[in-house]
């Protein structure tokens, strides 16, 4: 199975680059059960791709992506918490068709600045 299209290879996160490996069966692989897993000290995210929706994996990065933010940040949050908070910011995101600065690219732009006017 190929890796879906869409996930970043790397993501900077507090400065730091963190590597998204796309794992197809975690289980198999490493012998871990859940989908998704981050490891702030090597600066890297595990994400499983086998037999999965690609709105499953994007909500899984999200919820890695604040994995890293508050270990990085050091706050304490419960997991439940985090869990919530990633899956509705992936709803937004998702619903609003939110793409933040990719307009060069091809993505959608999010509202310009406004040029200022001259006197
Ligand atoms: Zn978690």
């Amino acid at each position: 199975m190929t890796p879906p299209k869409g996930i970043p290879e790397k993501l900077k996160i507090g400065g730091l680059t963190y590597d998204v490996i796309l794992v197809e069966d975690r289980n198999f692989e490493h012998a871990k059960t859940n989908t998704g897993s981050c490891n702030s000290a090597y600066q890297k995210i595990w994400l499983e791709y086998g037999k999965r929706k690609i709105d499953g994996l994007k909500d899984d990065l999200l919820h890695e992506i604040l994995e890293a933010i508050i270990r990085h940040a050091d706050i304490d949050i419960n997991h439940q918490i985090l869990t919530t908070l990633g899956s509705m910011l992936n709803q937004v995101l998702r619903d609003n068709r939110l793409v933040f600065f990719e307009d060069e690219e091809g993505g959608v732009p999010c509202q310009k600045p406004q040029e200022e006017e001259r006197r």
